[in-house]
């Protein structure tokens, strides 16, 4: 697992990861593979949740 957040990274930033995001979550058939998890800082983590509209 990544140590750093993936979506920070892209970015040029190195934030360490906070949580982990499941893409595809568990309540929609979603499992603990390494493809289907992201790993993320808290405020990267909010706002991809955001983006989908979960909150
Ligand atoms: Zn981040
Ligand atoms: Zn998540």
């Amino acid at each position: 697992m990544h140590p750093l957040c993936e979506m920070c990274l892209k970015e040029g930033k190195s934030t360490l990861v906070e949580e982990i995001h499941h893409i595809l979550p568990l309540s929609e058939g979603g499992n603990h593979e390494e493809n289907n998890l992201m790993s993320l800082c808290k405020s990267c983590h909010e706002k991809i949740h955001r983006d989908r509209g979960d909150r």
